[in-house]
């Protein structure tokens, strides 16, 4: 494993140093109103002299396998949730996370004969973008909540007050969710022959009774292998990424440091780095900064992106064209995916570059209920995820991966399902701070339908 340290600027090119503080230069979009700039910048000091959460090795590792996905071996799972919080970051919650997305790979890879890369939403998924700066409750206007990394969610002057303590905060918080993540994809409980367990715990229903059948034929498949001299010893553990949106400069720079083997900067803070919809701007701060680390790249292309957004973001992002450097993560909604789709891959696809194409089924649907609920409809997201894969066989290019909002919980954020969570359901269990999640069920609903869509 490489040491990730800031080498002495000797030994970096001095460009490569001040070009990763040119974003400053630039104009910013959804950064907080911090009140006291000198607590900022001792926070983002003492960021700075933190270990690194991820190492360059295993970011290399990912762009490799990001890779291959793109030239159609693979295929990305990316979820977990809309924004984390300091407060679920406990055991059961994460443990439920990685299992949901165990699980939901196991549906994938198995039934589409296909490697998938899984990636948490997770460790550092604590910063959110706003379509307000401010929001009005009755007669009282406070900033708005903007992720626990800026500040809390109740709806008081004090705590919607920007705490730059919190920046610190996430990093320990991202430091002990990933420990966790290590533990369980490393320790055992990935293990294959524990296919079973992973289904244990979550509430009986007919997506979980499907799975277990699949369970069973992986089982008979894994001990015939087994009796077969296969040795399922050295595959015990399974790669497991992180990845957040690289929203709060005031936490991405600091924790970005030169990899001592090759001189050149990575952002430490996670494997995947994506920028949002929001924050996209070619000329702007997010996508200078993000330009200038050697970390595979999101970018959100919303259904207004036009082939020429698409080549101006290629060349800045990925100017050698270098397989696995950048994901394109769409997310149109179901409603325009199969006429805004189709013109970029094909303009990307006669330009000669291969990116990963990945859907992101949720951004695109949200809807809010009379009753003030944000939620999306299951039907929506399957049914642009049908598009995503319409679009793509109509191209001739390889639909890569999805990009979902999901919790292991038993939460009733999203509508349908074969639970038939209704507009009435919604309050039993509605949990999430920010966007609506696929619950436990809705996951592995979706990833069966995925899994059917790839083998078409
Ligand atoms: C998100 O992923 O939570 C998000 C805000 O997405 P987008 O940038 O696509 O709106
Ligand atoms: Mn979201």
């Amino acid at each position: 494993m490489s040491s990730l340290v800031e080498t002495p600027a000797a030994l970096t090119d001095p460009l490569v140093l001040a070009g990763l503080d040119h974003w400053r230069t630039l104009p910013i979009k959804q950064q907080p109103n911090w009140p006291d700039p000198a607590a900022v910048a001792a926070a983002s000091a003492e960021l700075a002299t933190l270990p690194p959460l991820v190492f360059a090795g295993e970011v290399d590792q990912l762009r490799e396998r990001l890779a291959s996905a793109a030239a159609g071996h693979g295929f990305l799972l990316q979820g977990g949730d809309c924004a984390e919080t300091f407060a679920d970051a406990t055991a059961d919650r994460i443990r439920n996370r990685v299992k949901t997305v165990l699980q939901m790979a196991v549906v994938l890879t198995y039934g589409a004969s296909l490697p998938v890369i899984k990636v948490g939403r997770m460790a550092g998924q604590f910063a959110k973008p706003r379509s307000s700066d401010t929001e009005t409750r009755g007669d009282v206007t406070l900033p708005a909540y903007r992720g626990d990394i800026v500040n809390g969610y109740d709806f008081t002057p004090e705590s919607r007050q920007a705490d730059p303590a919190r920046l610190v905060r996430g990093y320990h918080t991202a430091a002990s969710t990933l420990n966790l993540i290590r533990a369980f994809t490393q320790g055992g409980f990935a293990d294959l022959r524990e296919v079973h367990s992973w289904n244990r715990g979550f509430a009986e229903n007919p997506a979980n009774a499907r799975y277990e059948g699949m369970a069973r034929e992986i089982d008979r498949a894994v001990r015939f292998m087994e009796a077969c001299g296969a040795n399922f010893d050295e595959i015990k553990g399974v790669e497991f990424y992180a990845s957040h949106e690289a929203l709060l400069m005031d936490y991405e720079r600091p924790l970005t440091r030169i990899d001592s083997r090759t001189g050149t900067p990575y952002d430490v803070s996670a494997h995947l780095l994506w920028v949002g919809e929001r924050t996209r701007d070619i000329d702007g701060a997010h996508i200078d900064f993000l330009s200038r680390v050697r970390n595979p790249l999101g970018v959100k292309l919303g259904p207004s992106t036009t082939p020429d957004d698409v080549f101006r973001l290629i060349d800045k992002l990925d100017p050698e064209r270098e397989p696995g450097r950048l994901t394109f993560i769409t997310r149109m909604g179901a409603g325009r995916i199969r006429e805004a789709l189709p013109p970029l891959l094909e303009a990307v696809k006669a330009e000669g570059s291969t990116p990963l194409w990945v859907t992101d089924p949720m951004h695109g649907n949200g809807i809010t209920t009379p009753t003030g609920y944000k939620t999306r409809r299951f039907d929506d997201v399957v049914d642009e995820v049908k598009g995503f894969f319409e679009a793509h066989r109509a191209a001739g290019t390889h639909p890569g991966g999805i990009h979902v909002e999901l919790t292991g919980d038993d939460v009733t954020e999203c509508l349908g399902g074969s639970e038939m969570i209704d507009e009435a359901t919604l309050a039993t269990r509605y949990e999430s701070l920010c966007d609506p999640r696929l619950n436990h069920m809705q996951s592995l609903e979706l990833a069966f339908l995925v899994a059917e869509e790839l083998r078409k």
